[in-house]
């Protein structure tokens, strides 16, 4: 399948922003804007639209579907996201008036789910280090309706952990700079990563897959974390299962007792899980989500969730 192809059987993914509004009013106005509610896509009418069945808050629409001039978007009402990059914070899902850390930011997809997620309550402190990326931060966090974020330009890397600031810190994301080898051509989605290039070489491979180690074993050092997600849209191992095993394997896993959560904990639904083969046990390989271009409606995708190891025994109950 061609890219255009692939990007052609991808939905238009639209996720209600409950900063802004409820998902009641969101299906209220589509009404009055004559789009039809169905159980799924299928179907002649153009203006039909569906629930996902994974993601609460995500509506499908046909990919042609545009919602460039639509007022609701253009507000912040609505964001425009594939459902693989909304599953990061849904497996995270910290809860109300937690104090939370997205390390890599830009251009904030992520970020504005989580703060709604976190029903505006809270602190999430949001790393960007890239400045202009950071101005696109900022400006999507206001038109988001963002009230608990503090976004901070700077690298998440000379973050100290025992800094006091980030003292009750439970909960961090990770969606470091990957190769983007899963990005299907689309535009809001090519935003989300600085690379496309599905033909990279090794060499560049392992270099990435050990800035991406890094970045998960310093937030194992952060005092009270108990809920990692590392994400990346890379279908490679090298950057995935390859990444998630040596982190499991490092002294910081060992010192902050750091396992996989288990599979219930990660959205069980969802059928494609990580290669056992790449990850060397078939138990952590059910513990965490593939997305495959082409084959699932989204573009490629890799989520993986650590907690602690006490934490892993209270998620199973
Ligand atoms: N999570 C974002 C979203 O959903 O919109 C996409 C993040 S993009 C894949 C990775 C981002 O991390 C880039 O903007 C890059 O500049 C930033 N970045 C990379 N290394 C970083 C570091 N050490 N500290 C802070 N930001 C970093």
């Amino acid at each position: 399948q061609s890219p255009d192809a692939r990007a052609a059987n991808i939905p238009r993914y639209v996720r209600v922003n409950t900063n802004a509004w409820s998902l009641d009013t969101a299906l209220e106005y589509l009404a009055s804007q004559g789009h039809m509610l169905q159980e799924s896509l299928e179907g002649s009418h153009e203006k039909i639209f569906a629930k996902d069945a994974h993601i609460p808050n995500l509506l499908l629409f046909p990919a042609q579907t545009s919602f460039l001039e639509d007022t609701a978007y253009k507000s912040g009402k609505f964001i425009l996201q594939d459902k693989a990059s909304c599953f990061p914070a849904v497996v995270l899902s910290p809860p109300k008036n937690a104090r939370v850390i997205d390390a890599t930011a830009a251009p904030g997809n992520k970020t504005t789910h989580l703060s709604a997620l976190m029903g505006n309550t809270g602190k999430l402190f949001a790393f960007e280090r890239d400045r202009k990326r950071f101005g696109t931060l900022s400006t999507m966090l206001f038109r988001a309706h963002c009230k608990n974020v503090d976004p901070i330009n700077a690298d998440f890397l000379t973050v100290d952990p025992e800094d006091p600031n980030y003292a009750e810190v439970t909960h961090i994301l990770l969606d470091p700079s990957c190769s983007g080898s899963g990005i299907v051509n689309r535009l809001d989605y090519l935003l989300e990563t600085e690379e496309d290039n599905p033909d990279m070489e090794e060499d560049r491979l392992r270099k990435l897959a050990s800035f991406q180690l890094t970045m998960i074993k310093h937030a194992m050092k952060f005092p009270k974390i108990s809920h990692i997600v590392y994400s990346t849209c890379s279908i490679h191992a090298t950057e995935n299962e390859h990444v998630v095993r040596a982190a499991l394997e490092s002294d910081e896993a060992a010192n902050g007792s750091f396992v996989l959560a288990p599979q219930r904990y990660v959205i069980p639904t969802w059928h494609r899980r990580g290669l056992p083969n790449e990850m060397g046990s078939p138990d952590d390989a059910q513990s965490v989500i593939r997305c495959s271009p082409g084959e699932d409606a989204t573009n490629g995708f890799f989520v993986s969730c650590f907690v602690k190891a006490s934490k892993k025994r209270k998620t199973r109950e």
